[in-house]
């Protein structure tokens, strides 16, 4: 053992509780961890993914490498899936990436729920046995050119021809071309395409299509189909994403998902009931909570490489006297403690929150029955909130603890840059960030006018606890925080404070809106003036929600060591979102002067407190994670924290290492055409 795996194996040693229990929490119980290492060591070995190597992912490849090493592993998933019967990697990939990092990510994630979701029984008969088998691969193409967010300015057509009984795909500009969907540049057969309706001329708006790309004997594009990929992306270069383009392409009637809205053989068209209006969204709902929940996975991985090298890299001490150095682990230094275990505590608040929300979209989403129709709404505003609120907070975080590593942080080698990357990606795909806040937002604002106006039967009951702080609000007795300083130990306690910013925050906007409307403001101009303190109110309800999700997650832990650890990570997450310079609307807590001074600085003394008790258990808290040295693909990352062996053995396998060292330790190249006219101009001065 070195220096490094002695300081890792001391230190890991320390931990108060079995991580090994919190594992079970994490991914619910004991047989799913083990089902779940078995599949992984199993994908692990077939993608040849042996940490001694250099990762494959790191060998400086070109456009069309790394998308042959995206459509490697992606195969191997894939096949995972269909032969052992399961559906592990429709979520998360073997790197714990979201799965839109394969080429046939998005077939499981978004093609294979939306005919699900969105097809009727015959068209679910028909495509999805070929689909799960793998017969037929899919793309989801919904986003354009011209348009993403604003759905209804989609431009590709669908336009029926009765007499043919066909419908026509046709993209009538440039701006109409289906532009980023994973897969569909070279990797997909089908793909659902959304693209507006028109019948005898009626624009019946945006609908689904399943639509043949390629040809299934020789892969090549359906006539009058365009295919192409998009080129290099900031990170994500294995899944292919892809354009397209349709020159009146005819295809069945029955291609249209018929699930809700209809066309009949006449052209007919039935729209969907009004229960079943919010079905359509149903795709995008589900996607939603899965992004939101792999965010909680790549955070935890970027705090998991980041602690463990913080443990064995020792740099300085905080002592002057230089005759007396003895070095220090860095995570002693309280500014890497205090920043490594505040995001450490956000990817378990999210951890907690997305998993009850992808729960309630398994009943919801699923269950067509038209009471959890009724529901759908709340899911929609809850799934597009919090797949902003974890992206961001994933992002941002994960940004964080890449530079907590220092220089070597920058490097591919440490596995950071990757996960920052794709984590970027997360604010825009399946719903650009800013836009899903104000979706959260509009709804809070509507249920707090129906409160305002006394109409209690239509306030929806998943958020009753405006009604109950309104009054509070207007009776004044809600005026300033009632809790001594020792209250803020106590997570139920800190979520009053949560409740308190959100109800105010959520009746400011209502009532700013209104008084925007009565000094002639039009609806849209009085949204655009006010829309940061929207975007700011709905993360106010965010966090209420994802901390009570903690407390209530955290309560039905049954390992008392286990419960205990995570209770102070509960903590730390709530004091720290309420005081931390890292925390976005902090300010919302003091700013109607409900918090004190003096109870922020109490609150500050106890995030010292929490981190003081936490610091122990970090490398606990991260293995509890169980990621494999293997999927984590980063030197320094590793688990027995030999990080400097591991970083100079990657660092000599680089290709171009490999190369000069056969050439006499020269790159030959570089050398021939640059360096050496170079040299040779100047030594004839
Ligand atoms: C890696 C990756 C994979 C993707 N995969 C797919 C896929 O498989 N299939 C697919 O169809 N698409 C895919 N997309 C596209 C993605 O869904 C869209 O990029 C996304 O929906 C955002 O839309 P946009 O690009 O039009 O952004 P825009 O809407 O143009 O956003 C640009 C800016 O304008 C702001 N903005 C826009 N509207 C508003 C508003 N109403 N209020 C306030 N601000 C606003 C946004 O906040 C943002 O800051 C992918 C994208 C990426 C990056």
């Amino acid at each position: 053992m070195n220096h490094q795996m002695q300081l890792m194996h001391a230190v890991r040693a320390k931990t108060s509780f079995d991580p090994r229990q919190l594992t079970y929490v994490i991914y619910g119980g004991e047989d799913e961890v083990k089902r779940r290492e078995t599949i992984l060591e199993r994908v692990e070995l077939a993608a040849g993914m042996d940490n001694n190597k250099l990762p494959q992912v790191y060998v400086g490849q070109d456009r069309t490498a790394q998308y042959h090493d995206g459509l490697r592993t992606g195969k191997i998933m894939l096949e995972e899936n269909i032969k052992h019967r399961h559906q592990f990697f429709t979520i998360m990939s073997v790197t714990h990436s979201l799965i839109n990092t394969s080429p046939f990510g998005v077939h499981d994630a978004m093609f294979i729920p939306t005919i699900q979701l969105q097809g009727n029984l015959d068209q679910q008969a028909h495509w999805l046995p070929l689909a799960r088998s793998g017969a037929i691969l899919g793309a989801y193409c919904q986003t354009e050119i011209g348009h993403g967010t604003f759905l209804r300015g989609l431009e590709t057509t669908a336009r029926f021809d009765a007499e043919a009984d066909k419908f026509i795909i046709h993209s009538p500009t440039p701006s109409s071309t289906k532009y980023w969907p994973g897969g569909l540049g070279h990797s997909a057969s089908h793909a659902i395409v959304m693209a507006r309706l028109v019948i005898h001329e009626k624009d019946h708006g945006v609908h689904a299509f399943l639509v043949q790309l390629r040809s299934l004997e020789d892969w090549k594009p359906m006539p009058g189909i365009e295919l192409g990929d998009i080129g290099l992306l900031l990170g994500m270069n294995g899944a292919n994403n892809g354009y397209a383009r349709f020159d009146h392409v005819r295809i069945p009637r029955q291609n249209m998902m018929m699930g809700q809205a209809k066309v009949a053989r006449n052209g007919d068209y039935t729209p969907p009931s009004k229960e079943h209006a919010k079905s359509s969204y149903s795709t995008m709902i589900y996607a939603r909570a899965l992004v939101a929940y792999a965010a909680a996975f790549q955070l935890a991985k970027a705090c998991t490489i980041a602690i463990r090298y913080s443990t064995v890299r020792e740099q300085g001490n905080l002592s002057f006297d230089a005759a007396n150095i003895v070095e220090k682990a860095i995570i002693t230094f309280k500014s890497q403690h205090y920043r490594l275990l505040l995001h450490l505590s956000r990817a378990y608040a999210i951890h907690f929150a997305s998993r009850s929300s992808l729960r309630m979209c398994e009943d919801l989403v699923w269950n067509k029955d038209s009471k959890s129709q009724s529901m759908l709404a709340y899911l929609h505003i809850t799934t597009a909130g919090l797949k902003a609120y974890g992206t961001q907070v994933a992002a941002d975080g994960a940004e964080d603890a890449r530079r907590c590593c220092g220089g070597h942080g920058y490097s591919l080698l440490s596995g950071l840059p990757n996960i920052v990357t794709e984590l970027s990606s997360n604010a825009t795909l399946e719903g650009e960030n800013y836009v899903m806040y104000q979706q959260t937002a509009r709804y809070l604002v509507k249920q707090a006018k129906l409160i305002r106006e006394g109409d209690k039967e239509n306030v929806d009951e998943n958020v009753a606890y405006l009604q109950l702080g309104y009054e509070h609000l207007v009776t004044g007795k809600d005026k300033g925080c009632p809790y001594s300083a020792d209250k803020f130990l106590d997570c139920k306690k800190l979520l009053d404070v949560f409740r308190h910013r959100a109800v105010r925050g959520i009746f400011d906007c209502e009532e700013a809106l209104r008084t925007s409307r009565k000094n002639g403001r039009t609806g849209e101009e009085a949204w655009n003036e006010h829309m940061i303190q929207l975007i700011m109110a709905a993360r106010y309800h965010l966090e209420y929600y994802i901390l009570e999700a903690f407390i209530h997650h955290a309560s039905e832990i049954h390992d008392q060591k286990v419960r205990r650890v995570i209770e102070y990570v509960c903590r730390l997450y709530a004091l720290t979102t309420i005081e931390s310079p890292l925390s976005m609307g902090s300010s919302g807590f003091i700013e109607d002067g409900y918090v004190s001074s003096d109870q922020l600085r109490a609150i500050g003394h106890h995030v010292n407190i929490t981190l003081e008790a936490l610091l122990p258990e970090a490398i606990g808290l991260t293995d509890a994670w169980n990621f494999s040295d293997a999927s984590l693909q980063s030197a320094l990352g590793r688990w027995d924290g030999n990080v400097y062996e591991t970083l100079l053995e990657w660092t000599r396998q680089l290709p171009i290492n490999r190369r000069s060292r056969m050439t006499g330790g020269v790159e030959v190249e570089g050398y021939q055409k640059y360096i050496k006219p170079i040299i040779a101009a100047r030594s004839k001065l």
